[in-house]
């Protein structure tokens, strides 16, 4: 069952996505070799907690920390440790916050230093997909529109789209109904309606689409190796159009800012 939002609650979700959004953007500037995926962890609890909120990830099913860190070939849900990031790396944040009741829930994949170009382009397409995923976001659409928007994009770059995880409604639960693949046909499935809240979260693999997940029973990993991008925004479908409520002032995207320095020299 999908639970539409009205105005009001979807008031208080824009202070969590806010919230959610910030602390995104606060783990994004932190990112650097040396910094351990503990460190960003510990950072993000701080935040959240510091704001009211609770890390909403941290016990849910188990789930032992404040955020999901998942580097290079890791796709979602690693666990922060005390690996030190280092150059060239990339790495998935994704962080959840509960305020006033109601979860906001953003990631990010952000590079570590000097990235390579191909890496870089894996992560500006992921980031392209969710910006066209979002544009679709308007009352009459429909659910395969969405996924579709996705996977046209990253399969005519030479990518591959996870199958087995997806984003999906969100509210005073994390996980509502209804589920979001990354991949769909245009023009079919649910319609979409003013109030409906969504995480849409495209997850991008360099090589095969096919994963597993590791002893931990968490880390979800590509079965080839190969590097991986995830990044995500909470989306309320209003009568106008998409609002992003993880969109936070100043929030630029992690490659396209490296890109703009570059241009400059
Ligand atoms: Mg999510």
């Amino acid at each position: 069952m999908i639970i539409g939002k009205s105005r009001k609650e979807i008031e208080k979700m824009r202070a969590a996505g806010r919230l959610a959004g910030e602390v995104r953007e606060a783990l994004r500037a932190m990112v650097r070799p040396g910094v351990t995926t503990l460190d960003l962890d510990a950072a993000a609890e701080r935040m959240i907690r510091g704001a009211g909120a609770l890390p909403t990830f941290k016990g849910y099913h188990g789930f032992p920390f404040s955020i999901c860190a998942s580097a290079n070939e890791q796709i979602v849900h690693g666990f922060p440790s005390k690996y030190e990031l280092k150059d060239g790396d990339i790495i998935s944040i994704d962080v959840g916050a509960t305020l006033h009741g109601f979860v906001g829930d953003t990631a990010t994949t952000v590079p570590v230093g000097n990235v390579s170009e191909d890496r870089l382009e894996l992560i500006r397409v992921a980031e392209e997909c969710l910006e066209r995923a979002i544009q679709v976001c308007h009352p009459g659409r429909r659910l395969g529109d969405i996924g579709w928007a996705v996977q046209e994009l990253a399969e005519s770059r030479g990518y591959s789209i996870v199958r087995e995880y997806v984003g999906h409604g969100i509210g005073r639960k994390m996980h509502e109904d209804p589920q979001i693949p990354n991949y769909g046909k245009p023009g079919t499935g649910l319609k979409l309606k003013a109030g409906y809240v969504f995480a849409i979260e495209p997850m991008l693999n360099m090589g095969t689409h096919l994963t597993k997940t590791l002893a931990d029973g968490w880390t979800v990993v590509t079965l080839d190796g190969r590097p991986s991008a995830h990044v995500e925004h909470t989306v309320a479908i209003t009568e106008e159009g998409p609002e992003v409520l993880t969109r936070v002032a100043g929030e630029r995207a992690a490659v396209r800012v490296e890109a703009a320095v570059l241009s400059e020299v």
